[in-house]
């Protein structure tokens, strides 16, 4: 298959007229090409090739790690103390989802009306995942433009702590990223060990941490203090320590991964 401008030219097909949301870039082979019907259109998915990407990272440093924390507010909190919101152009995609769900449950059941709403309701749909799926790319690259490893809470395990529930809300979203981090990190994962040897995923890292106090835990002592999620800030009794509760907790994912990951590089290290 080709691409020129505007048309694309498929073995099987011929050629088709396209809408590019997205140029080809230089430098790139087209692998594979799949088409998908969905609520506004067809839509062209082509997968390419990057010969310019490196397979080997040699520099992955195991130090150079962050800890992230779905935040209450936030989309995530950062052990570094950067705050990421989620972006304005979604909340506003997601409210009109909202209201384009209302007027179906508005309209008669088997009305043309209803029919068409329904139609909006579908293409909103896909508006609000577009748009999510594209700013957790964005976030991801974002991440691993900085750091080596990514630490993030685990998800969906048993006993989930409170503040979790009430983060659930956001659970769906943070689902997406995460795998989408994990991808990322895959596909950019190949490292030499010290003997030349090559290991895949053992370069950029996402691991999952389990969650449990790890907001309630001081990440300066260590000392458990208990709060409600009305409350905003850590404030340690013992050594006085004073951080707003998502950085606190974004420090402990990142300190109780650091500890793991070290003590899993000794083991494959080792192992060599
Ligand atoms: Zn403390």
């Amino acid at each position: 298959m080709r691409s020129r401008g505007s048309e694309l030219t498929l073995s099987k097909i011929g050629d088709i007229k396209v809408i590019v949301h997205r140029q080809i870039p230089d430098g790139f082979d087209i692998k594979t090409v799949s088409i998908t019907k969905k609520a506004d259109g067809y839509y062209v998915t082509l997968s390419l090739d990057d010969k310019t990407v490196p397979m080997i990272k040699p520099d992955f440093d195991a130090d150079n790690i962050v800890g992230i924390d779905v935040g209450l507010i936030d989309f995530y909190v950062a052990s570094d103390n950067t705050r990421i919101p989620t972006p304005k152009h979604l909340r506003k995609a997601e409210r009109k989802l909202k209201s384009a769900q209302r007027q179906v449950s508005r309209r008669k059941k088997g009305s043309n009306r209803r029919k068409k709403a329904i139609k909006k309701l579908a293409i909103q749909h896909k508006k609000v995942a577009d748009t999510r799926k594209n700013f957790h790319f964005q976030t991801a690259k974002a991440l691993f433009d900085k750091y080596d490893v990514v630490a993030v809470e685990k998800l969906n395990i048993k006993g989930l702590v409170k503040t979790r529930l009430a983060k659930s809300i956001n659970d769906a979203g943070w689902r997406q990223f995460v795998s989408i981090l994990s991808n990322k990190a895959a596909k950019l994962a190949t490292w030499s060990t010290p003997c030349g040897r090559l290991c895949a995923n053992a370069g950029l890292k996402v691991i999952a941490v389990n969650p449990n106090g790890t907001s309630q835990e001081c990440s300066n002592c260590g000392h458990k203090v208990k709060k409600p999620l009305s409350q905003r800030m850590h404030n340690c009794s013992i050594c006085h320590t004073i951080l707003c509760r998502d950085l606190n907790a974004a420090i402990n994912i990142k300190a109780r991964r650091t500890h793991a990951l070290k003590a899993q590089l000794m083991s494959s290290l080792k192992s060599h």
